[in-house]
């Protein structure tokens, strides 16, 4: 299987020509799931002694499994965080895997660490956090705050007093189900600040001062959310910064789905405060059209990560030889063998340029707010809010909320859309709501005009 025959030659050719024919598909089938029973009968046991062959396998895959996927870069797929890679990245994608670089040392993969830090480079700029600042690409969000977290409570245990504690985290309601998790992961408690709409530094201030006494010792970390996943809400990210200084908290900036605004210079000033962050976590596979996965995490002192983040092993002393000296991915992040993730995104920013990525990020703040205008039209709707960066939440007036469930799933069945319900609170409690993430620049005015018309009475 390492030989090269004809069939290999003519695999590379279907694969080329799918890829191809993928990569320029601008209106993608909205797929939708079987479940795995229905699959099995439909496509049978795959992995054999002989095997079944590529062309088999390939088959099987484009005719009967492809279909039962969601195409992240439909037009009016707007649920969750939707993406669109661009082409460039798309392609570069498939460069990454031909070849074949181990990304976690410099000695190996000298050439393309270096695109990638070509990238964190511009990320880094978009923040503008201070000279030394620097980061490097995980595999999402998730990673990289957990990467965040572990550097800030190792460099909390640095003091003696700290070392048998167990942690504290502070974040608001709206932060997302992975601070929760990553905090689990990390054994650390966390406290969540009920903020209506953005937290700010008087809510978090207010929040230390009713811990008590051991619980504000166990505190090392103050997480604020740049762009809520659920509404596009930006914490008050100046307050927060200002309260973490004076009360000596790690302050890291959630930024998974929002950082990509920070290219867009109509919201830009809606992030100041980010600047003075510790550490920062942004989603390149979210708003910068990156594929998946491509997540970062950016360090004011990246030498504290390299602290927490370093992995010994006598196995590893070449690595720090001379003439293989240089920046180490794997000394920043939890994750040590990685995927040279960045290098998409280096591909697609140095061939499109930054102006490009403006104007496709700006594209989603304008369809959000398009949206907002097209729903204020129709009396049967109601906008709960404004919409916010790319996300846009409102009512179909007199629904229960399984309306809202069978109108997603009748939407997906006939392949028009992938739009989802959420819970958004209000002085009566939480209610069912519709909401609306844009990324794609190619949606359409008319895209939009398509779904709410299946909200008509
Ligand atoms: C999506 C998201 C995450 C998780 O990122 P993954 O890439 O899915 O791991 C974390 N925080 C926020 C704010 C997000 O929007």
């Amino acid at each position: 299987m390492h030989n090269i025959d004809i069939e290999v030659v003519e695999m590379t050719l279907d694969v080329m020509k799918y890829a191809i024919s993928r990569i320029t598909d601008t209106s993608p089938t909205l797929g939708k799931p079987k479940n795995e029973e229905e699959l099995y009968k439909l496509v049978g046991e795959t992995i054999t002694s002989e095997g079944i062959g590529g062309e088999k396998a390939f088959k099987l895959f484009k005719d009967i499994l492809l279909p039962a996927t969601v195409p992240i870069d439909h037009p009016r797929h707007l649920a969750f965080v939707p993406a669109s890679p661009t082409r460039a990245a798309v392609m570069f994608d498939l460069v990454t895997s031909a070849s074949s670089i181990h990304g976690a040392y410099w000695m190996e993969g000298a050439g393309g660490i270096f695109c990638e830090n070509q990238a964190m480079k511009w990320l880094v700029s978009l923040t503008g956090m201070p000279e030394g600042a620097f980061g490097v690409f995980t595999s999402g969000g998730t990673a990289a705050n957990l990467s965040a977290m572990v550097t800030a409570r190792e460099n909390w245990r640095k003091d003696a007093a700290n070392r048998n504690k167990k942690g504290l985290v502070i974040a608001s309601i709206g932060a997302h189900s992975s601070i929760k998790a990553m905090a689990q992961v990390i054994d650390a408690d966390l406290v969540l600040v009920d903020a209506d709409e953005a937290m700010t530094g008087e809510d978090l201030q207010m929040s230390i001062n009713n811990l008590d006494a051991s619980q504000r010792e166990r505190l090392f970390a103050v997480v604020a959310t740049g762009g809520t996943t659920n509404a596009g809400i930006i914490d008050d990210l100046e307050g927060i910064a200002q309260v973490c200084k004076k009360e000596g908290l790690w302050y890291h900036v959630d930024a998974a789905y929002g950082g990509g605004a920070l290219v867009a210079d109509s919201v830009r000033h809606l992030f100041n405060g980010i600047e003075k962050a510790d550490s920062i976590t942004i989603d390149p596979h979210k708003w910068l059209f990156s594929p998946y996965d491509c997540g970062a995490v950016l360090y004011k002192k990246p030498e504290l990560a390299k602290e927490a983040h370093s992995q010994e092993g006598s196995y590893l002393d070449i690595f720090k030889d001379e003439g293989a000296h240089g920046f180490n991915p794997a000394d920043y992040q939890i994750q040590l063998t990685r995927r040279l993730r960045g290098l998409p995104l280096w591909f697609s920013l140095a061939t499109n340029g930054i102006d490009k990525y403006k104007w496709a990020v700006e594209r989603g703040i304008s369809l959000a707010k398009l949206s907002g205008e097209l729903i204020e039209k129709r009396p049967e709707l109601e906008l709960v809010r404004p919409p916010s960066l790319s996300c846009v939440l409102f009512k179909r007036k007199g629904w229960s909320p399984e309306s809202y469930t069978n109108w997603t799933y009748n939407n997906h069945k006939e392949g028009i859309a992938l739009v989802t319900p959420t819970k958004w609170r209000t002085k009566d409690g939480y209610e069912t709501v519709i909401r609306f993430c844009f990324i794609n620049p190619d949606t359409s005015a008319k895209d939009i005009e398509v779904i709410l018309d299946t909200l008509k009475k």
